[in-house]
């Protein structure tokens, strides 16, 4: 039987982490991946990093420290942050970054003043300085690995893109360049950055590999099996490091767990929860069960004998001016630009007298003055909007169309053109954040104009918005260093869990642009040093 120090299961940030931190610390590393590509949800990602107290900060000038995040965490935890977890995350920062840019081609960058998502809470900062982009990456050099692995070639920094304040337009002898020398940008980079230092280590991820069973010898992990294409295969391994992602495709464990409506993740649908399972069978210590990483998205239309829906992340468009967003009752029920993950709160309050969910379904309205400025859902200024954005010459036919009441809708758009003429959200705060016009009208900003505008001008459009995520992150329970931990809290030998197969370190908070990516570095690097020094 095939042998390895350490065994790695997944393909993304953590498990490339993981399996990198444990070869650079000498142990022979098995690398092994469900997926017929590499790279899962982060592959897919802008590939943003949150990684608090960086040294890129420190060289632009930022003022930030361990005290200041650790005092946002815990502003923000709600009883939900272990402190140890979040003083590991924090302190291990210079440490990742560094190792990351000697073992890997890795180079992460400052994405120039973006924000935190919750900038004015305390330790928040409101000109950025913790959210790290990966530096563009060329595939030459690693020769075929391009086509092995998901997501389609995106040749941008996320800086270059309207997110992370550029034009999204690339002059075309760039463009040409970039594409001549294979050079991609966000997920792929990351990936192929991380992959590259996997490789340079002799470790080969092997595709078509569905982890099913741990293996176990007395109370110890000691080897996995697998389903693979050519039959069943069992390994030996003196650690086994779970970083297969969240359980965001499995129904069942979407509907045991998750706090509230959840419909069409937006991640790999390789990510069924097959390492919660296997742990699970361990009996080990759950948490964070009920989080995900929240974020609103639009149903695309899907292709004919497609088995899961093709979806589109709506940031854009609900920060933009001349936007809000609506529930059945006609009514706003939020501040539309606040952080994709702080939404899904809004989408999960309850209504005790119609025992349902306030404000599901809804529907984000826009109109002609939008349009004419900012185009939106992949259309530039002036449009044409895709054919599946719903269209209506006045307020009280689109409020038809979409099932609201119309006088609700026409009092509802009325009273925010009030709010906007007066210069200020009084209902929702909108535009009081210095995150909220960030990935709004960037002509604007700083100041409210990058999202309140009015919605005065015929026609109206409406897309529905549903209640997605780009990942859950409840799992195993682990200490500092990602060692799994059963139900008396003791950890089990051999056995580690980061990235969102792990009980996620940050709670339900989503700190700023890339909050998932940093803590899945921060906790694959850990957890994969960990396997070889704690076996
Ligand atoms: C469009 C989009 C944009 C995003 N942008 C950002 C961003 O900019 N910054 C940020 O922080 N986050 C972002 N996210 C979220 C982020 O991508 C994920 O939370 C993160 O990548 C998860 O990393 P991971 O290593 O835990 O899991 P993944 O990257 O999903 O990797 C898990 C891997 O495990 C494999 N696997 C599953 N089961 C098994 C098994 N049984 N055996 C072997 N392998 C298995 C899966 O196939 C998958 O390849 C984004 C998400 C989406 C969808």
């Amino acid at each position: 039987m095939e042998s390895f120090d350490v065994v790695v299961l997944g393909t993304g940030a953590s498990g490339l982490c993981a399996a990198l931190a444990a070869a650079t610390a000498g142990a022979r590393v098995g690398l092994f991946e469900k997926g017929d590509q590499v790279g899962g949800t982060t592959a897919l990602a802008s590939a943003v990093a949150w990684l608090p107290d960086n040294k890129y900060a420190a060289e632009a000038g930022v003022d930030d420290s361990r005290e200041d995040a650790l005092a946002y965490l815990g502003a923000l935890s709600h009883g939900l942050i272990l402190p140890e977890l979040a003083e590991a995350f924090v302190d291990t920062v210079p440490e990742l970054i560094e190792w990351l840019e000697t073992s890997t081609p890795l180079q992460l960058r400052l994405v120039p003043g973006f924000p935190d998502y919750h900038p004015e809470h305390p330790g928040g900062k409101p000109k950025g300085g913790r959210s790290l982009e990966p530096e563009l990456f060329s595939f030459r050099q690693i020769p075929g690995w391009g086509e092995r692995m998901i997501g389609s070639t995106r040749p941008m920094r996320v800086s270059e893109t309207p997110i992370g304040g550029g034009t999204g337009v690339l002059p075309p002898e760039v463009a040409a360049e970039r594409q001549a020398e294979e050079i991609e940008g966000l997920g792929r980079a990351m990936v192929g950055a991380l992959l590259k230092g996997c490789l340079d280590h002799d470790v080969v991820p092997r595709t078509g590999h569905r982890a099913v069973e741990l293996v176990t010898d007395g109370d110890r992990v000691r080897g996995v099996r697998f389903e693979t294409d050519g039959g069943p295969l069992e390994v030996a391994a003196g650690a086994v490091v779970l970083a297969t992602g969240g359980f965001e495709f499995d129904t069942d464990l979407v509907r045991d767990f998750l706090r509230g409506p959840m419909t069409f993740p937006a991640g790999v649908p390789t990510n069924t929860g097959d390492g919660l399972r296997m742990a699970m069978k361990l009996g080990v210590r759950l948490g964070n069960m009920r989080e995900a990483w929240w974020v609103p998205v639009a149903a695309l239309p899907k292709p004919d004998g497609q088995e899961h829906q093709p979806v589109l992340l709506v940031l854009r468009e609900r920060t933009l001016p001349r936007s809000l967003i609506v529930n059945s009752a006609g009514r706003r029920f939020a501040n539309e630009a606040a952080n994709y993950n702080a939404l899904g709160g809004a989408f999960h309050e309850f209504d005790p007298s119609t025992f349902g969910y306030r404000n599901l379904p809804c529907w984000l309205v826009l109109d002609q003055g939008f349009v004419e400025r900012y185009g939106g859902f992949g259309a530039g200024p002036g449009g044409p909007l895709p054919e599946w954005v719903l269209q209506a010459p006045d307020l009280a036919s689109l409020a038809e169309r979409i099932g609201v009441p119309a006088d609700a809708l026409a009092a509802t758009v009325a009273r925010f053109n009030e709010l906007v003429a007066g210069g200020h959200d009084d209902d929702f705060r909108r535009g009081d954040s210095a995150y909220d016009g960030y990935c709004g009208d960037r002509s604007q900003y700083p100041g409210v104009a990058a999202t309140l505008g009015p919605l005065d001008t015929a026609p109206y459009y409406a897309v529905e918005l549903h209640s997605s995520t780009l990942g859950t992150k409840g799992g195993p329970r682990t200490d500092v260093d990602g060692a799994v931990l059963d139900v008396d809290g003791e950890a089990i030998a051999g056995l580690f869990a980061a990235g969102n197969a792990m009980a996620g370190p940050t709670g339900m908070v989503y700190g700023g642009a890339g909050g998932t990516i940093g803590p899945a570095l921060v906790f694959g690097y850990r957890a994969g040093r960990a396997a070889v020094t704690r076996r």
